[in-house]
């Protein structure tokens, strides 16, 4: 039978000493509660929860993260119940699966349905992050089979899952599902696009793949003869629509991109990291200004990496990225990495303390007020999954805005009686008009002033969408 087979390739994905019996009791119960009931493709049920577990085990999650993935859709859309599923499974993995269960159709439809379901999923994804890894395997999959869906659904599924999905895997640094999301939703999301980029990638990428196996070979040898030991070099092509973001920040020119591949050296320790740069530079000559070093300054999301730009000879250049294997771990898997590393005894909840979870507690937070259903989504959006600045109050404090944000933003962001009240900014030390987009870094000082007040020009000046409904408000109470 396929579905036993499904089964099988599951099990060779985990590892050893896994309890498989648990696995084939969740396999079980879930076949039993799915009978009968096809995937548009005509395929059994069973093979889409069986696909979402296999792409769990490839993030690494734990057994009863892989158990929730066989069970995920159980109480959607099959008769089974809640306290079924707790005398089967227990409290973990029924709430666990119950995190990422639509909210039921009566109550609430359309938008609605789906604003209020994602409400739902970061309220349980801030107790157990896990909830998320499950979501988000559940998304990878469904996208991956987006062509047996009816053609008038997969557009938007496709942009959803560019605007929210992938988002949100960025914000908690998995890159590989990001990634993985994007590319798969970018063919129906933007077909035209789509089309021209891998013609771009395919061209320009077979040159630039050719030269990294050189560099490969080279390094590899010197690494060895000056003592490096277990040195891992691979290399990696830019993912499709990533190049595609890119591409459109330089008039769709690829020979802008100096990263379209990239080779990647992954050893032991910090101080390796450090002398496989310096054997680098000695063989190579660095491209002025390219070399970042984001290990010992780390992205605001923990991300880590030395990146650094070489001559290779006939005018052109490779990026190199070099980082140790934990660092490599965390940069694939993001916080789901966490609960591989900083695991302790039994407990594996999602700690908000963490400071790159501080935008799950602001959202917890901003989503207890009510919104309607499209303002929502949009600041959604625009307020915590757009690419974001981190600037500072003159105290030292760090606000996080999204990118072209203006002091307008920082003071409705401080408090609205700020933004209200706004007269003027000091950026830096420097008098600017409340207009100027702020950088990351930006030492923000707003002057108010009472008879100050919002004025409509002010909607064309601000990016989050917070600062747009206070504004919006104030001028409707004026009127
Ligand atoms: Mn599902």
């Amino acid at each position: 039978m396929a579905e036993i087979s499904g089964l099988k390739e599951l099990i060779d994905l985990l590892p050893a000493d896994t309890q498989i019996g648990l696995i084939e009791r969740a396999y079980t119960f879930a076949t039993q509660a799915h009978a009968g009931q096809k995937r548009f493709s005509g395929e059994d049920y069973i093979t889409h929860p069986v696909e979402v577990a296999k792409i769990l085990a490839t993030m690494r999650a734990d057994i009863e993260t892989i158990v929730a993935g066989l069970l995920h859709d159980v109480l959607e859309d099959t008769t089974v119940t809640r306290p079924e599923l707790v005398k089967e499974f227990g409290e973990t993995v029924t709430f666990l699966v119950d995190g990422v269960t639509k909210l039921g159709q009566l109550k609430y439809q359309g938008v609605e349905r789906h604003v209020e379901s994602l409400r739902k999923l970061f309220v349980a994804m801030a107790k157990d992050l896990r909830v998320i890894m499950i979501r988000l395997a559940d998304r990878l999959h469904n996208i991956r089979t987006l062509n047996h869906i009816p053609k008038n659904k997969q557009k938007r599924i496709a942009i959803e899952t560019l605007e929210i999905y992938a988002p949100l895997a960025n914000r908690l640094g998995m890159w590989k599902i990001k990634g993985s999301l994007e590319d798969s939703a970018f063919p129906y999301a933007y077909p035209k696009e789509y089309a021209l980029v891998v013609t771009l990638r395919k061209t320009k990428g077979r040159e630039s793949v050719k030269r990294l196996e050189k560099l490969y070979r080279t390094l590899s040898r010197e690494a060895i003869t000056q003592g490096i030991k277990d040195i891992k070099i691979e290399y990696r092509i830019k993912y499709l629509y990533s190049l595609y973001e890119k591409l459109k920040k330089h008039d769709m020119n690829i020979d802008q991109i100096y990263d379209l591949s990239a080779l990647r050296v992954i050893v032991p320790t910090v101080a390796d990291c450090y002398q496989i740069l310096g054997l680098i530079h000695t063989l190579w000559k660095p491209v002025s200004g390219r070399l970042k070093d984001y290990v010992a300054n780390p992205k605001p999301n923990g991300y880590q990496s030395i990146h650094t730009t070489i001559f290779v000879g006939d005018n052109s250049m490779a990026e190199v990225q070099i980082r140790t294997e934990l660092m490599h771990e965390k940069a694939e898997y993001g916080v789901a990495s966490h609960l591989i590393y900083d695991e302790h005894g039994k407990t594996k909840k999602t700690r908000l303390t963490d400071p790159k979870l501080a935008w799950l507690n602001k959202l917890l937070e901003w989503q207890k007020h009510p919104h309607q259903s499209e303002d929502y989504l949009a600041i959604l959006k625009t307020d915590f999954f757009e690419d974001r600045i981190f600037v500072f109050t003159p105290k030292g404090d760090v606000i996080e805005l999204p990118v072209g944000a203006t002091p307008l933003d920082f003071a409705y962001a401080i408090h609205s009686e700020i933004g209200d009240h706004a007269n003027g900014a000091t950026v830096n030390g420097k008098f600017v008009a409340l207009m100027t987009p702020l950088k990351t870094d930006d030492i923000v000082l707003i002057e108010t002033k009472k008879s100050s007040k919002p004025s409509v020009k002010w909607l064309e000046h601000v990016k989050t969408g917070m600062a747009r409904k206070h504004i919006k408000s104030y001028i409707q109470k004026l009127n």
